[in-house]
């Protein structure tokens, strides 16, 4: 279960994009590897 929550404004919109995990509110980013270790490579 993915229930994470931005730690700079507390905003629960969170976007996936190509550079990770990222807040839509402020626009930080919380996870740039989230797949880490299970990156799929080709
Ligand atoms: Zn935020």
């Amino acid at each position: 279960m993915t229930n994470e929550k931005c730690p700079e404004c507390g905003g629960e919109k969170l976007v996936m994009n190509s550079e990770g995990l990222i807040c839509s509110k402020c626009g930080l980013i919380i996870s740039e590897t989230y797949f880490s270790g299970n990156e799929v490579v080709r």
